[in-house]
């Protein structure tokens, strides 16, 4: 129900009939990648930034993802790092203080448990990085991390909407089939577990509800999706879709991303109830 409501093709963008071939292949991903989560949040490094062609400045989706993971980490006793491309790190200062932010900058990655590449792009096969619409993109890349954390047997979980992030590596033939320029855009970097949604933040936020029924505690309680989107944009990010400084995450208006989270906290709320509800009483 949760990777289903996080596949919602809100902007017709594609993603549905690869989604729907993937959940096939990987009928579990969400909750493997959950329960992979809940084993190792000790020491959990997050990768976040996509930079937008032509000016590649980064975009509105996946950092904000990317915070609400290091929220859930730091609330489960485990700690985090943030890696990004340093307009990113820019962007999130105001959440420094309130999340008490750590941000790496060239992290040791054999001494984390796990690490979160949350729409990050991934190296095509050409070698070349590249936007949705087949533009080169110039800008930091962290390829390198998840080669690094493979050859440690670091766990790693990739989080992408597209195709061309980190961890599409896993289902690079289904994107070849079903996205647009799969062909040329698609990623060859694979991640151990991958997570598809429409959005790359519905992902994230996906991840954190089923690791919240999982754990039998609501850990998406407090999130404020618009605030956050708001300051971040305030802050130099910008629409990757729309290409310009709106409060908005892949052109989809930022209302749409908030009911999105509202109902997957009252599905988590629900479930949690219900399990109560049935638990034998003594
Ligand atoms: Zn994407
Ligand atoms: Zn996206």
């Amino acid at each position: 129900m949760i990777a289903h409501l996080i596949n919602t093709d809100v902007g017709d963008r594609g993603v549905l009939e690869l989604y729907l071939d993937y959940r096939k292949r990987n009928f579990n991903f969400l909750h493997n990648s959950a329960k992979l989560f809940l084993n190792n949040y000790g020491k959990v490094l997050i990768v976040t930034g996509f930079p937008i062609p032509p000016m590649n400045v980064p975009e509105t989706d996946g950092p904000p993802g990317a915070l609400a993971i290091y929220r859930t980490v730091t609330s489960l006793g485990g700690e985090a790092d943030i890696l990004t491309q340093k307009e990113v790190v820019k962007a999130m200062m105001p959440f420094q203080r309130a999340l008490s932010l750590r941000f790496a900058r060239e992290p040791d990655v054999s001494s984390y448990d796990l690490v979160i590449f949350i729409e990050t792009p991934g190296r095509a096969g050409d070698g070349n990085h590249y936007s949705m619409s087949g533009l080169p993109i110039r800008g930091e890349t962290f390829d390198w991390v998840a080669e690094r954390a493979r050859e440690h047997g670091v766990s790693t979980i990739g989080i992408g909407d597209g195709g061309n992030e980190i961890g599409m590596g896993k289902i690079r033939d289904l994107v070849i089939r079903h996205v647009p320029l799969g062909e040329k855009i698609a990623s060859v970097v694979e991640t151990d577990e991958l997570i598809l949604s429409a959005v790359s933040n519905w992902g994230a936020y996906g991840l954190i509800a089923e690791a919240s029924i999982e754990l039998g505690r609501n850990l998406l309680d407090g999130w404020e999706e618009a605030f956050v989107v708001r300051l971040l944009v305030e802050n130099g990010l910008i629409d990757g879709v729309r290409g310009k400084r709106e409060v908005s995450v892949d052109g989809i208006p930022i209302e749409v991303h908030r009911k999105i989270i509202e109902t997957l906290e009252l599905l988590v709320v629900e479930t949690l109830n219900s399990e109560l509800r049935s638990a034998p009483r003594d």
